[in-house]
């Protein structure tokens, strides 16, 4: 058995995002940040997914949400 682990980059390759708070659509990107959402054994190898999620500015200056994240 090995112990051998796959790593999966995965990230949005979309410009933007849309507000769900406004639904308009943002590019300017406040941050990003990686996350690991789960360690999947898989066959006896352990596969890591490593998520970049992204953090977007909402253009709408009357919307609640100043910041939302993809
Ligand atoms: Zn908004």
């Amino acid at each position: 058995m090995s112990h051998e682990a796959i790593r999966i980059d995965v990230r949005s390759t979309a410009a933007g995002a849309a507000c769900p708070g406004c639904g308009s659509e943002s590019t300017r990107v406040h941050s990003s940040y990686l996350r690991f959402p789960a360690d999947v054994p898989s066959g006896g190898r352990l596969v890591v997914l490593r998520l970049q999620v992204r953090r977007f500015f909402c253009p709408e200056s009357s919307c609640a949400r100043r910041t939302f994240v993809e």
